[in-house]
């Protein structure tokens, strides 16, 4: 039998529905009246990147905010995480993560808050160093959807943990922080995992589609050695940078030639580090490597592939097998696919202030990968979203596309910005899903 809604019911769903956007307005408020704070805190943050694993002053101000907002704060997990959580009754455990690192890239925004910065690499130079990816948006946002979470209490119930991450770029630092117990020493495991990161897209459009959404990726070294010698006396010894050289265009036909055209996978070599000298024949050339894929075959076919072409070069060079090129395996993730029910409710909840048609939910998976979701890749009851927030100046998208390109700019350029705009909007976000997911 059809059911018809009946005057007293549909008199509840009105009520509920003023209550919620009159909640939403007030969460709106909040946000948008500690904006300027915020702001000043993206803006130390954004002059004061630092590096996988040496997040010590991001994680000491993460910290301080947490436990001055009365959070219970666990410090020093994988040297720099930190977690924050308030048990606040019965109700689901949420787990709110942000990324704390940098890059090693020079800034070129005119920014008056632009990075001058430099670091000292764990693995040798001194580097210029940028926040180009917005982990210092994400830390911002996270410290401001703790204040409205904690100051409104009263409206959820259940476990909020809040983590800042080291270490995401290298994609090491979720992973670092399970293995150094972090769910040992209190930290509670989660029903979901959110997480939110800054995308090119213009202010107020958002990212959620369900399903997979980033590919898998490592990131791997390969030494080819050689023997030095003098630069006019190239037959006397083995150059190792004309093998790595043959190395990185070979490596490409492994994704033209062995990978099936349907498939999706990349191979980029990031850095090619050898020699010093115009006149002398280096003895190793050192090609830092990234992959990305979305299933284990092609991982493999592009592993295996990697280390034929390096024999092939050193057989063709005849080299002796104690100098065959030498591959290590820095770190691996998994594709990032986000939980159909949990985006979904989550996208409802944002329609409440988003604009419909700016949550986009049909955008193809991206290459660019994630360890996010290792925070709980052991845990099988949690289900997690991750969710793309557009941080670009409008003006500066519709620029772009009048010149023909897809993005006014993109993350790990030099040129990488967030509109101070978003700093409020991303707290509603955040806020708003939190509070979606404390619900029954
Ligand atoms: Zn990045
Ligand atoms: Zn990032």
């Amino acid at each position: 039998m059809k059911k018809i809604a009946t005057p007293f019911f549909t008199a509840i769903i009105l009520a509920s529905s003023v209550l919620q956007a009159q909640y939403n307005k007030q969460i709106k408020q909040m946000a948008y009246a500690d904006s300027s704070r915020l702001v000043e805190i993206f803006k130390d943050l954004h002059q004061n990147p630092e590096l996988a694993f040496m997040e010590t002053r991001t994680s000491g101000i993460v910290a301080k905010e947490l436990k001055a907002l009365g959070y219970e704060v666990i410090t020093g997990i994988a040297k720099t995480g930190v977690a924050g959580i308030l048990k606040n009754g019965n109700g689901p455990v949420v787990m709110y993560r942000a990324d704390m690192d940098c890059n090693s890239v020079k800034e070129i925004t005119a920014l008056s808050y632009a990075s001058t910065k430099t670091m000292k690499k764990e693995d040798g130079p001194e580097v210029p160093v940028m926040h180009a990816c917005g982990h210092d948006a994400h830390i911002t946002w996270l410290l401001g959807v703790a204040k409205i979470m904690m100051a409104q209490k009263s409206q959820w119930k259940g476990t909020l943990v809040f983590i800042a991450q080291p270490a995401e770029e290298v994609m090491l630092g979720a992973e670092a922080m399970v293995n150094d117990k972090m769910y040992e020493k209190g930290v509670p495991v989660p029903d979901y995992l959110l997480g939110m990161h800054t995308w090119p897209i213009p202010v107020g459009t958002v990212y959620n589609g369900i399903g997979e959404r980033m590919a898998g990726s490592d990131q791997l070294d390969v030494t080819f050695y050689g023997v030095g010698g003098h630069g006019s006396s190239p037959h006397l010894a083995k150059d190792p940078i004309v093998m790595g050289s043959y190395a990185v265009t070979q490596y490409q036909a492994i994704i033209s030639r062995s990978i099936a055209p349907q498939d999706a996978a990349v191979l980029s070599v990031g850095a090619f580090q050898s020699g010093i000298e115009n006149n002398v024949i280096p003895p190793s050339a050192l090609l830092k490597i990234s992959l990305r894929w979305f299933n284990e075959k092609d991982r493999n076919t592009l592993l295996d592939g990697i280390k034929r072409v390096n024999e092939g070069i050193a057989i063709a060079n005849n080299l002796p097998k104690e100098l065959y090129p030498s591959i290590r395996m820095k770190s691996r993730v998994f594709p990032l696919v986000n939980d159909t029910a949990m985006a979904r409710r989550i996208n409802s909840s944002l329609a409440t202030f988003v604009a419909p048609e700016n949550i986009i939910v049909n955008t193809p998976a991206i290459m660019a990968s994630e360890d996010f979701h290792h925070l709980v890749i052991g845990n099988k009851k949690t289900v997690y979203d991750f969710i793309m927030v557009g941080t670009a100046n409008g003006e500066l998208v519709a620029k772009a596309a009048q010149e023909g390109k897809k993005y006014p700019f993109f993350n790990h350029n030099g040129n990488y910005q967030v509109d101070l705009a978003t700093i409020p909007l991303g707290t509603v976000i955040g806020v708003t899903a939190l509070f979606e997911l404390f619900k029954k």
